[in-house]
């Protein structure tokens, strides 16, 4: 996907703020962070939203999920906790259509709002 904004970071010909990598996912800082700790967790592969998971890119999206506790454990979020969001389409606020997983800590959220 040559004009996707995440597929071009994945690829390193857009710069981000790497936190965590290995063959099969990428997490970098969001660059508007909404919390005191804002990492969006990638498949490297293009997937466009949670709409398009299926049986082909299902060890893409396990490899995703599997990466969470490690990235959260190096930002030191385990102990506290965090918030995991993924939003789809339109009326999920989705802006960049290469599904990724918002990873947001270091403060309490509240617990009668999503977000
Ligand atoms: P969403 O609105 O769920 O699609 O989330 C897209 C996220 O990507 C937003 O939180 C943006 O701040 C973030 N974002 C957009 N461009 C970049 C970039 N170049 N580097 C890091 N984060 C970005
Ligand atoms: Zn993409």
């Amino acid at each position: 996907m040559d004009n996707c904004l995440f597929c071009r970071i994945a690829a390193g010909e857009i710069p981000s703020d790497r936190v965590y990598e290995d063959e099969k996912v990428l997490a970098f800082r969001d660059i508007h962070p909404l919390a005191p700790v804002h990492v969006l967790l990638i498949p490297k592969k293009h997937i466009g939203s949670l709409n398009e998971v299926n049986g082909e890119n299902a060890d893409d999206v396990k490899a995703v999920l599997e990466a969470v506790p490690k990235v959260a454990g190096s930002l030191g979020l385990k102990e506290r906790g965090y918030r995991l969001i993924s939003n789809c389409g339109e009326d999920g606020g989705q802006t960049v259509m290469h599904l990724h997983f918002h990873l947001l800590g270091g403060e309490k959220f509240p617990s009668d709002k999503l977000f």
